[in-house]
């Protein structure tokens, strides 16, 4: 019973009497610029002074300003740049900011855990594709989309859940559907997400399986093969299917296996823990607190990351074996039928 709105619930010419200020022209950015120009929407991409992305969208056609510049002359300022940047990039463009305009984000980090804090008479909200920015790009290119999300964090104008629709159909989300969801949900469900399944908990994983079997005399590549490398098949076969497709397609050994086995490796509480601390702001304050620390503990684990074997040996496997990038190409160019 979510509300899923497409095309036909969105009106790109609500935007008609617009300029958008997209700042940044990264993953997200060059993506919903160059999607809104092409759907006719008067844009102008914000970039710092010395930036190296200048060129890039000036060849791409579009108008480049520094980010107060942009702001200044725009109704409505979408925030693409890195989340941890994002509050600096604000407080050059706060004045800019007038009565009526919409301040417009991506992710809901920096107005949930109060790191942005807009000024009444202004409209808050969120556009957000389900994607990384060029699927965006591509997807809108092929004339379809990527899903997406919008919220509302402030209405000042009554306007912003229409404006945030045309905004969704002008970068190509309603072609693939918009759901509408909170801040607060947005962020929390993000950050847990990332931490404990997508990002950390997989990473986590796949390590800790390669170095059971390494530690137990098992070759490495064979420990890279079984825990990493094939991870995407089978998370191809999730995605495509789901669970069940993914039973149906792997053997019934490795399906009671799997259904008797995984269990075992979860831990609930940890995942709860993961959650309080999402939902109780302390992971964002230690996050912030490592930002403005010059992040001494990120450089560590990140070392700590770069330095582990599986990365010397699938550094090696990938250059001998045919994988990656190529096939994958191969694989997309593909008739779709
Ligand atoms: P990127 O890291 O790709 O952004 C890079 C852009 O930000 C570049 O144009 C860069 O400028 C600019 N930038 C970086 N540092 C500064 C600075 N100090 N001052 C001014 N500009 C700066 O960001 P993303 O596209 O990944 O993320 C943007 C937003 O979208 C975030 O809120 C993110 O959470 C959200 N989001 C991201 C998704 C993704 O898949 N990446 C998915 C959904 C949401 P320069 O060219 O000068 O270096
Ligand atoms: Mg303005
Ligand atoms: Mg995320």
């Amino acid at each position: 019973n979510t509300t899923v709105y497409y095309d036909d619930d969105a009106d790109v010419s609500t935007l008609d009497d617009e300029t958008v200020a997209v700042l940044g022209y990264g993953s997200q950015g060059h993506a919903h610029s160059l999607n809104l120009h092409d759907s006719g929407v008067d844009v102008v991409v914000g970039l710092r002074e010395d930036s190296s992305s200048r060129s890039a969208a000036e060849e791409a056609g579009l108008r480049v300003e520094t980010p107060d510049a942009a702001a200044r002359e725009a109704d409505r300022v979408v925030m693409l740049v890195p989340d941890t940047v994002q509050p600096a990039v604000y407080e050059a463009i706060e004045d800019e900011l007038d009565e009526g305009d919409t301040l417009q984000f991506a992710h809901g980090f920096n107005i949930h855990y109060g790191q942005i804090e807009p000024p009444e008479g202004v409209d808050v909200t969120m556009v957000a594709p389900k994607s990384p920015g060029h699927l965006v790009r591509r997807t809108y290119e092929r004339g379809e989309g990527t899903p997406g999300l919008i919220a509302i964090y402030q209405d000042a104008t009554g306007d912003a859940k229409e404006e945030s629709l045309a905004y969704a159909k002008g970068i190509g989300c309603t072609r693939a559907g918009v759901i509408e969801t909170t801040f607060q949900e947005e962020v929390e469900t993000d950050l847990f997400g990332e931490q404990a399944v997508l990002c950390g908990g997989v990473t986590e994983m796949v390590k800790a399986g390669f170095e059971t079997l390494v530690d137990a005399g098992y070759a490495p590549e064979m420990a890279y093969f079984e825990c990493l490398n094939e991870l995407k098949l089978i998370v191809d076969l999730m995605y495509e299917g789901g669970h069940m497709g993914m039973w149906n397609s792997v053997s019934d050994t490795a399906e009671y296996g799997g259904l008797t086995r995984g269990e075992e490796v979860i831990d609930r509480e940890g995942m709860e823990k993961i959650l309080e601390e999402v939902q109780n702001g302390e992971f964002a304050r230690e996050w912030i607190n490592e930002n403005q620390a010059h992040r001494p503990a990120y450089k560590q684990y990140r070392a700590a990351e770069e330095n582990h074997q599986i990365e010397e040996v699938g550094g090696g496997l990938r250059e001998l074996f045919a994988w990656g990038e190529d096939a994958d190409q191969e694989k997309e160019e593909a008739p779709a039928d």
